[in-house]
């Protein structure tokens, strides 16, 4: 695995690879590797011959108060799992050579950024498109990685992608869990003793509304209440729930591609997870498997 870390040095590589007609398949990421992004690598490895990992955690993205000066980071563990799944090139630029000054132009997001995620997490999202425009660019990839765990982001940039004429392909990973059906992700690091438990919270709803909905029952309203019945245990503090289409708008009856979306406090972290109920918990890959 090579690494660079100057985005003149990265666009080169890229332009060098795709004119001895390589497809580059790019997974950005802001670190501390998990099962989760490792299956993102994988999925890299099948539509591309080269594969791109970035690793930054954008500043653009986290409000005030929010814990980008304490967002978990280990350089050194995640270049030895970015290379033994397979990652060609790992970028891993400054902070400063990405935002040489405080960036004037951000991208608007638009009206699906309003709800959910960004009405808790103002900017959150410009942030978000901001960085992955410049990554964009920067990588020139022909296709692009990314988690459903984070179903909002997924989808707003594949909304970026078509609105703005990205010539990039935009593949949606499924959610990487732990056995007993935690969500993967770096944040969980924070969960601190009975936390752990009561983060399971989380997916237990998104199995019950999955249940009532597989029972006939397709009403939103009545399918968040059994979300909210579950998630409201010791320990969690829930923020929304809601049953939306693939363009974050509510549905007025769920179906098979309806997605489940699922906030919750517990502890210091704030906790993301969703089910599209076609598909279902159960089926999402589980990372012990791997091991
Ligand atoms: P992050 O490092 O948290 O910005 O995440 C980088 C990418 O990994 C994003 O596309 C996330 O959606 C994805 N990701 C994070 N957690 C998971 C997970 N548990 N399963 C699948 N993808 C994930």
């Amino acid at each position: 695995m090579q690494e660079i870390t100057d985005p003149q040095e990265m666009r080169a590589w890229s332009r060098a690879e795709r004119s001895a007609g390589r497809r580059i398949a790019f997974v950005p990421t802001m670190g501390y590797l998990h099962e989760g992004h490792l299956r993102l690598i994988d999925r890299a490895r099948e539509g591309g011959d080269r594969v791109v990992a970035s690793i930054f955690v954008n500043p653009l993205q986290f409000g005030p108060g929010e814990d980008f000066a304490s967002y978990p980071r280990d350089l050194e563990r995640d270049r030895a799992a970015a290379s033994a799944r397979g990652v060609n090139m790992l970028f891993v630029p400054a902070g400063g050579a990405v935002y040489p000054e405080e960036p004037r132009v951000r991208v608007a997001p638009g009206p699906m950024a309003e709800r959910f995620e960004g009405a808790t997490r103002p900017g959150h999202f410009a942030g978000v498109l901001t960085v992955v425009t410049k990554l964009f660019h920067l990588v020139e990839p022909d296709v692009a990685v990314f988690g459903r765990k984070d179903f909002q982001q997924a989808m707003l940039v594949r909304r970026l992608v078509a609105d703005l004429n990205f010539p990039v392909v935009i593949d949606v990973a499924p959610t990487v869990r732990e056995l007993d059906g935690l969500a993967l992700s770096s944040r969980n690091v924070y969960l601190l003793g009975d936390e752990r438990r009561a983060a399971l919270a989380l997916s237990r709803a998104l199995r019950a509304v999955e249940r009532a909905w597989r029972a006939g029952q397709a009403d939103p309203d009545a399918l968040t209440r059994v979300a909210l019945d579950t998630l409201t245990v010791p320990g969690v503090v829930p923020d929304y729930v809601a049953l939306v289409d693939q363009e974050l708008r509510s549905v007025s009856r769920a179906d098979a591609a309806t997605v489940v979306l699922v906030a919750a406090r517990v502890g210091r972290p704030r906790l993301i997870d969703n089910v599209v109920l076609g598909e279902g918990v159960a089926r999402d890959p589980v990372a012990a498997a791997a091991r």
